[in-house]
């Protein structure tokens, strides 16, 4: 089909912008500092000394590398 220059990629990549957009304004809207004290993910508590290490964080040392992940193919997604 010839002719055709509806793009579903693009669609779903603005689409996928606006999504991030709306995750960056509630992450602006965390107080930065200690962060959470639980984990957003699974709840479980984030060991004070985390915290410390890594001031602002919101995941346990468990949840993190998958949201560090999931930013990561986001990130991709955006540049392919
Ligand atoms: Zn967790």
């Amino acid at each position: 089909m010839s002719g055709y220059t509806g793009d579903p990629d693009a669609e779903a990549t603005h689409a996928l912008i606006l999504n991030e957009n709306a995750i960056e304004a509630a992450r602006a809207a965390i107080p930065k500092g200690p962060g959470s004290p639980i984990c957003l993910d699974c709840g479980d508590p984030i060991p004070e000394a985390r915290r410390q290490a890594q001031p602002g964080c919101t995941f346990c040392i468990e949840c993190q590398p998958r949201h560090d992940k999931r930013q990561h193919i986001k990130m991709l997604d955006r540049i392919l």
